[in-house]
């Protein structure tokens, strides 16, 4: 298993940057997740570190080698993707023993390393049955089988899971987890879900428009998102945002609704960190466990009108609309709110985020 790094990667076509200077380094044994809503370029970033597409311009290595130039058979790396493309009419061991075969290794050495993998996988059992007789988590394991037997520098994994039901994913998440555990395996693994991302990961890559937004871990992803664009894609339900402007009174700094005059008190360390942002606008950011709901104003807390709530049995989810923006809050289910009453919702000082308005940046 190797490291993989990726240096001012760019791919266009024609005017469309695809991938735009993307930089990041997996090193060796890490299980680093692509997210990203559709067409930010994940999976073209994947294809360029397999090498089936050409880059536009930039590195990459795998190993100790660039391999810009070297056609994906020689890069030393598997991949996996959504449908598994197992061979229909061969059994669970000929798949498994198929790419070896073409690498014209001893049959005895073959039969070796398709007996480790199918143990790693919990599929031994299954050897004489062909690709029809498995069921959908199964076939999966098979196909992960047929990257492991390779034993390569790194697994490249495009959405392997997307087909599977919600139920089975779960499970197969769980598995993909103890496989990377097992092996100490590079895998880089591309996903439009982040809730996958942040549950397997070491590191997360989230990408938007082509560009690399932040590279991290999925605890920092999740507590320090750099911009609005991450804060709002890691986490469920959203991290709610409002747009606000910033007003002093004298040493005193506060938030203040645009559209409805109230204003929201900040600490002195939000105070000085909302004082930096451009032109006195800002965004306030917070995710729905960090909120109150209070019934009556309260200090502290902004005006807001319920427009749904959710229960979900040990926890219910409201929208709150406060200022115009759409609030997420859980609650305790005893709580009683009905759509279009009056509520007013309590921002926690500390675990709130600031964001520049203009820039979408978090301030520092
Ligand atoms: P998804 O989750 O929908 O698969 P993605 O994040 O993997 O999306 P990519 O498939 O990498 O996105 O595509 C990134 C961008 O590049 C998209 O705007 C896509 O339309 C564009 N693109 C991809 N391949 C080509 C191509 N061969 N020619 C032109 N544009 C392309």
């Amino acid at each position: 298993m190797a490291e993989v790094v990726l240096k001012d990667v760019m791919k266009n076509y024609g005017s469309l940057y695809a991938v735009n200077n993307v930089s990041f380094a997996v090193e060796h044994g890490e299980f680093v997740a692509l997210v990203g809503p559709s067409g930010c370029g994940k999976t073209t970033t994947l294809n360029l570190i397999a090498g089936l597409i050409p880059m536009s311009g930039g590195d990459i290595v795998i190993g100790d080698r660039v391999v810009n130039d070297l056609d994906p058979k020689d890069r030393d790396i598997a991949m996996v993707f959504q449908n598994y493309a197992l061979y229909p009419n061969k059994s669970v061991f000929k798949n498994l023993a198929f790419p070896l075969q073409m690498r014209k290794l001893p049959k005895a050495e073959i039969e070796a390393k398709v007996m480790a993998a199918a143990k790693v996988l919990d599929i031994s059992h299954l050897l004489e049955r062909r690709p029809r007789e498995l069921s959908g988590g199964q076939q999966q394991r098979v196909a992960l089988g047929r990257a492991l037997v390779r034993d390569p520098a790194a697994f490249l994994m495009d959405e392997p899971l997307s087909n599977l039901d919600a139920k089975l994913r779960v499970a197969m998440r769980s598995e993909l987890k103890r496989f990377h555990h097992n092996l100490n395996a590079t895998v880089i693994y591309v996903t439009h879900d982040q809730l996958e991302a942040v549950t397997m990961a070491d590191k997360m890559a989230v990408m938007h428009g082509g560009v690399l937004q932040q590279y991290d871990t999925p605890a920092n992803v999740f507590g320090n998102p750099v911009n609005t664009f991450v804060a709002s894609f890691v986490g469920s339900p959203a991290m709610s945002l409002i747009p606000l402007d910033v007003v002093s009174k004298g040493t005193e700094v506060a938030l203040r609704s645009p559209e409805e005059g109230w204003e929201l008190p900040l600490s002195p360390m939000n105070a000085r960190k909302a004082s930096a942002s451009s032109n006195g606008k800002l965004v306030l950011g917070a995710r729905h466990s960090t909120l109150k709901l209070h019934k009556s104003a309260a200090a502290g807390a902004a005006p807001g009108k319920v427009y749904t709530v959710e229960p979900t049995g040990d926890v219910t989810f409201a929208q709150i609309f406060v200022n115009g923006a759409v609030v997420n809050i859980s609650l305790d289910p005893t709580v009683a709110i009905e759509p279009d009453e009056a509520v007013w919702i309590e921002f926690d000082q500390d675990r709130m985020h600031l964001f520049d308005g203009e820039t979408t940046m978090a301030l520092k």
